[in-house]
């Protein structure tokens, strides 16, 4: 029976598009993560409905979580939100990664909601001279395992982020990204049946995709820092400063990139 672990994150979800429904004491926040956790039920039957006996394991990924744990998907297994870093409980054993909910790289023209890790203090992020973004970075964590990354489900600017690295990747576009706060969006039960099917194909192509698979080690890691941040946080990194915010270093460890 396949093995699959689910990334989920928050602000690829149908209905979710305003930074006001994302953060823990945010006003939209318990709505949102209802929203997620019934896209993760959907998610999940599809992913039975393809393989009944899978054994499923949900990574609770967004900073300050977003699984609305009354509503969690029976048989599934929680990863919970925590002090923890990817890979959080990954390994070779699984049989493909699959992205809920997840959002376009920092800087992407029209992405709803873009970032990288963090909103307020990374501007942009490549990996051996290419952009790359959350999913990049995890992906490439996940195929140096071997574990190929099969699904991904938010806005039409994720999808193309993900093809553009998995070609063959399962998308289910549950909205379209207009602006960093406004998207057009399917009607939450309908994103929930887009989920179950594209889940259900997903699944029936374990085994077809090959992992992500990146150039190195060594990997180059460049970031461009917003005025926010603190410059000395990543000198005393390892990082080495080539212009006012953008910092590079030489690293072997890919799961640094997943953070
Ligand atoms: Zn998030």
């Amino acid at each position: 029976m396949p093995r699959i672990y689910i990334l989920t994150d928050l602000e690829g979800v149908a209905g979710v598009a305003r930074w006001d429904q994302t953060g823990a004491t945010t006003r939209g926040y318990a709505q949102a993560c209802r929203l997620m956790t019934l896209e993760l039920c959907a998610c999940v039957e599809g992913i039975r409905s393809a393989a009944p006996g899978a054994d499923i394991w949900v990574w609770d990924g967004h900073g300050c979580g977003s699984i609305d744990l009354e509503l969690f998907p029976s048989g599934a297994r929680l990863i919970n939100n925590g002090p923890t870093t990817p890979p959080t409980l990954l390994d070779r054993s699984f049989d493909a990664l699959f992205f809920l909910g997840q959002h376009a790289m920092a800087g992407t023209p029209a992405a709803n909601l873009a970032h990288t890790y963090s909103s307020e203090h990374i501007a942009r992020m490549r990996v051996n001279g290419s952009d790359m973004g959350e999913f990049g970075c995890r992906a490439a964590l996940a195929g140096s395992m071997g574990v190929p990354t099969l699904f991904v489900s938010g806005d039409d600017k994720i999808a193309a982020e993900a093809r553009a690295l998995v070609p063959d990747i399962v998308t289910a576009e549950v909205k379209v990204g207009y602006a960093p706060q406004l998207a057009l969006h399917l009607a939450p039960v309908d994103a929930r049946d887009v989920i179950r099917q594209k889940a259900a194909s997903a699944t029936t192509m374990i085994g077809q995709v090959r992992p992500l698979v990146i150039p190195g080690p060594p990997y180059t890691h460049e970031i461009t820092i917003t005025g926010r941040t603190d410059p000395d946080g990543y000198l005393a990194r390892g990082y080495t400063q080539i212009n006012a915010t953008t910092f590079i270093k030489t690293t072997s460890d890919l799961a640094l990139l997943a953070i």
